[in-house]
């Protein structure tokens, strides 16, 4: 810390502790370090032994029609509400996160408020139930929520969800699109046209067409994160069409990296394993595959989406700053980047 920094809490103790003729001369900007240090170690969540922090399998038997709700997860997905403790890493910053209501964006969306973040979300008109809790979160946090429902597959929505969630926060720094469609199939030839168009359009194009019209918005400093999965590194049998579009996010990441790093704006991706979300029983995985979910991991368990939310943040902090183009994997230790 230089000696014209502004004052922390914790210098202005030790200052004043100085003054008191406790500590003298040099050792106080060393001192005035060690004190910030300490306060952060004194407010750092307890040890857990993560094979237990989280539900495992089995789970009980159940399905919901697409594009299903948390809320009607047993168990219920945690995506941090009552945990995720935030530290103003992204105070001031305007997000839109695409699927915002449940699983991964909404673990996001919470992180996000709770860092210091207004955030818009996009979700489907059949997920108002969810999307009402995160807005009331991001609330609660202190911070603006906005909702804006619609489908991503339509690129004439994709426009208008960008130019909403600028006009409603003022802006826009942090873009994730994390939207995603996972319909499990045993042979490829059982995939409709229909179902592999649903499957491209909402995974593949609609990034595509929301970058787009975001980037005129994006400032030097902005990030942009997509969700990739480790299904890009160890695509399963019954996932012929999703695979490949979780691969075309990694690429994504990879190759808008390059394009916009003279822009000041970075690009990553995050590849989760298998975590516990609304994706996985609305026919992301066959009914018959999930009481046993995730336990073919080293980990034995599904991650839940909250333990993927510091990534979230990390990747669109700024102090990530030479961190571009690059796939932050958390797979419970099965393959990945
Ligand atoms: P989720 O169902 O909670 O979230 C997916 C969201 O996508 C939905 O909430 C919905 O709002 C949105 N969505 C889907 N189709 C849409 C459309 N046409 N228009 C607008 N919104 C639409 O599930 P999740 O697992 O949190 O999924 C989030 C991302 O994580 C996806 O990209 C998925 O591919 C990826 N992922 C999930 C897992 C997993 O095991 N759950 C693993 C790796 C990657
Ligand atoms: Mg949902």
């Amino acid at each position: 810390m230089s000696d014209d920094a502004p004052e922390s809490p914790a210098r202005r103790r030790v200052v004043s502790g100085m003054a008191a003729g406790l500590v003298a001369g040099v050792a106080a900007p060393a001192l005035a370090q060690q004190a910030q240090q300490g306060a952060g170690a004194a407010t750092a969540a307890p040890m857990r032994d993560p094979t237990t922090a989280y539900p495992r399998p089995p789970f009980p038997t159940q399905q919901q029609p697409w594009p299903g709700l948390a809320g009607k997860m047993t168990p219920r997905p945690d995506h941090g509400e009552t945990s995720y403790k935030g530290s103003g890493r992204l105070a001031g910053r305007k997000a839109l996160i695409t699927g915002g209501d449940s699983g991964m964006g909404r673990a996001a969306a919470i992180a996000y408020a709770r860092e210091g973040a207004d955030v818009a979300i996009n979700y489907l008109p059949d997920e108002e139930p969810d999307a009402r809790e995160v807005i009331q979160l991001i609330t609660a946090a202190g911070r603006r929520g906005v909702a804006i429902p619609g489908d991503i597959r339509e690129e004439a929505f994709c426009n208008r969800l960008v130019e909403e969630a600028v006009r409603q926060l003022g802006g826009l720094d942090i873009l994730v699109n994390n939207a995603g469609r996972q319909q499990s199939h045993d042979l490829f030839t059982e995939i409709t046209t229909e179902q592999f168009d649903w499957t491209m359009k909402t995974n593949v194009y609609a990034p595509f067409w929301i970058t787009r019209a975001a980037l005129p918005h994006l400032k030097p400093g902005s990030a942009i994160i997509i969700t990739s999965s480790v299904v890009a590194y160890e695509p399963p049998e019954n996932l012929f069409d999703y695979a490949q579009t979780k691969a075309a996010n990694m690429i994504y990441a990879k190759v808008l990296a390059k394009q916009l790093a003279s822009r000041g704006i970075r690009v990553n991706a995050v590849a989760p394993g298998p975590v516990w979300t609304a994706l996985q029983v609305t026919g992301g995985q066959s009914p018959d595959k999930i009481p046993t979910f995730g336990q073919d991991t080293p980990m034995g368990r599904p991650g839940q989406p909250v333990e993927l939310a510091s990534i979230y943040v990390q990747l669109a902090a700024s102090d990530a700053s030479y961190a571009t183009g690059q796939v932050y994997g958390a797979t419970g230790g099965r393959g990945g980047p």
